[in-house]
């Protein structure tokens, strides 16, 4: 009979291998041992038995065998634990049914023509504008370790280069487009969608290749950035840019920090600050929400908010603060980006994070610096603001303390603040 793929892994890989390929294992008798991942701890209680096959933490009493050590550690699903541990075992993973078996090929084929993409924009930084993009990219404080590490490369402002090389290794033009890298005009001629932009591949959680932001050089015309439109693996409400590379320093760091663009995240990390990922768009989603929720609890804004005007980042905010996550917020200097801060000083932005405000403080000193407390007019808009935000906090001890700092700040009983609470209808998700 067969062996199932899961057995076949198995057989394949050592149990001491994979686990030491995240943490670092002492060998112990007959066993290995190391500080548990999953809890915190001082003295080792964290057991690998490479004669079993398998690993138990006796401080918090986690166990399994490889599969449940990959979902654990990596924060993944049992699927995604199989594909990985499938790519490191060589094992191929037979499809489902025929339908999947062709959804399968299709996304599989998308992911190639990402990552054969990738290779020829990377490529293309040898060339005579492309070291000019070098250069800029090293003037913005981006080094060369992490040019080749984020995988940044340069698009030639030719009209199918791109095209050319891919029909050339193999695939269709309809694939091309669906990949999001061409676009087809009225009388169906395809054309390159990047032209002429720094490319800044955009990743899944396993590192794979998935889509590209474009950032405009040396030229005037055009969108600042251009994206992948979304595609059969690609969604822009579901990425979070640099978490495949964050993940692991979140969980042991126990907090991730956000940021609004691709600089940001990669300054960050190479400043040390590899528990940053970024969202485009400012916009925080459900589905992101659950994927950060497996690493941390904890989330460090570091974006530039106007909670008066921009809806989007509110709401993002909102779902955060419902989906339970405690949200701190970074104050930056006026006008300055952590990309900035990080390239002129990285201890400036250490200073900063370590000096992070709660989200409730920062609702308050933006409310009452926005709005003049003293006129009727900036009573409203003042209670507009923190009412929805006192409103949503679950701990009563909490929201009584907000309570009566709101009171004390409008110089009104608390009784009041109360009573508008009460009416407060939140709108519904
Ligand atoms: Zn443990």
């Amino acid at each position: 009979m067969e062996r199932s793929p899961i057995e076949e892994i198995k057989s394949r890989l050592d149990i001491v291998e994979v686990i030491s390929s995240y943490i670092p294992l002492k060998k112990c008798g007959a066993n290995y041992r190391a500080l548990c991942p999953f809890h915190s701890e001082k003295n080792p209680s964290f057991f690998v038995s490479p004669a079993r096959q398998i690993w138990h933490c006796f401080g918090c009493g986690a166990g399994g065998d490889i599969f449940k050590f990959v979902m654990m550690i990596e924060g993944v699903e049992f699927g995604d634990a199989l594909r990985i541990l499938a790519k490191k075992a060589g094992v191929e993973l037979k499809p489902i049914s025929p339908e999947y078996q062709k959804l399968k090929t299709e996304r599989q084929r998308l992911y190639e023509i990402c990552e054969l993409a990738c290779k020829f924009f990377e490529k293309q930084l040898e060339g005579k504008t492309g070291k000019e993009v070098v250069q800029y990219l090293k003037g913005r404080g981006i080094n060369e370790d992490s040019i080749k590490k984020w995988r940044i490369g340069w698009a030639p402002e030719t009209k199918k280069a791109l095209i050319d090389f891919l029909v050339k290794k193999g695939y269709k033009k309809e694939e091309i487009e669906k990949a999001g890298l061409a676009i087809k005009t009225e009388s169906h001629e395809y054309f390159d969608r990047f032209r002429g932009r720094i490319i800044f591949p955009i990743f899944d959680i396993n590192s794979q290749v998935i889509g590209f932001g474009g950032r405009v050089f040396k030229k005037e015309q055009g969108a600042k950035y251009i994206n992948t439109p979304n595609t059969l693996i690609y969604d822009k409400s579901k990425v979070l840019y640099g978490l495949d590379r964050a993940k692991v320093d979140i969980r042991k760091k126990n907090f991730c920090i956000l940021v609004e663009g691709y600089t940001d995240t990669i300054l960050a990390h190479q400043a040390g600050f590899e528990n940053t990922a970024s969202v485009s768009g400012t916009a925080l989603t459900q589905y992101q929400l659950a994927t950060l929720k497996r690493y941390s609890d904890n989330l460090y804004l570091a974006f530039d908010m106007d909670i008066a005007g921009d809806f989007a980042t509110k709401r993002g905010i909102d779902l955060a603060q419902e989906s339970g996550f405690n949200i701190k917020v970074l104050i930056l200097p006026k006008e300055k980006d952590p990309a900035d801060i990080i390239s002129q000083d990285p201890k400036e932005f250490e200073k900063i994070v370590l000096n992070a405000i709660s989200i409730l403080d920062f609702y308050f000193q933006s409310a009452f610096s926005n709005f003049d407390k003293n006129t009727l007019e900036g009573r409203k808009e003042i209670l507009k603001i923190l009412l929805p935000v006192i409103k949503r906090i679950e701990n009563k001890v909490e929201q009584s303390f907000w309570v009566s700092k709101l009171a004390k700040e409008l110089d009104t009983r608390e009784e009041n603040i109360w009573e508008e609470l009460e009416k407060l209808k939140l709108e519904e998700r």
